[in-house]
């Protein structure tokens, strides 16, 4: 099992690397980059899976023209329901997306917001946070004022 090794692309500028005692390790981090990369593909999978399904449907729907419309509604639901979730992988690949760039940056596992080290527990229950929970919290519930609500991601 060969790591991505071949990923050494030389940072146009090498910072001198911040202290951070608390910092995942290099085998914590590959762990997470797998874990990563494992998600990914199942994303993708399931985009192409969902892509799919909504083509399928869509003939569905012009075989049962003749059909009765409850039919239809529903067909349309579950279109409707396939496209939210379609933007949901999506949406999580460009976290995933977000997490790499951190990572060639050196900065996995710190937070995006104040740049302390985000815990080993919450990384391992999230591998894409970007910020700690701290901050995650105060970014929620201002994303909930802007919002007039709380909204979950
Ligand atoms: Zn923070």
């Amino acid at each position: 099992m060969s790591l991505a090794r071949n990923h050494d692309r030389r940072a146009p500028r090498s910072a001198p690397p911040p202290p951070a005692p608390k910092r995942l390790s290099q085998r914590e981090l590959h762990a997470l980059l797998e874990r990563l990369d494992r998600r990914e593909q199942m994303l993708i999978r399931q985009i192409a899976e969902e892509r799919n399904r909504i083509d399928n449907e869509g003939l569905s729907q012009l075989e049962a023209d003749v059909g009765d419309q409850v039919d239809q509604a529903f067909v349309k639901t579950s279109v409707e329901m396939e496209r939210g979730l379609i933007d949901r992988y999506t949406a999580e690949l460009a976290d995933i997306a977000a997490a790499r760039e951190r990572l060639s940056n050196d900065a996995l596992g710190l937070c995006v917001d104040c740049g302390e080290p985000i815990g080993a527990p919450r990384l391992q229950a999230q591998p894409t946070a970007g910020r700690c929970s701290d901050c995650q919290w105060r970014h929620e519930k201002l994303a909930g004022m802007v919002n007039g609500q709380s909204q979950s991601w």
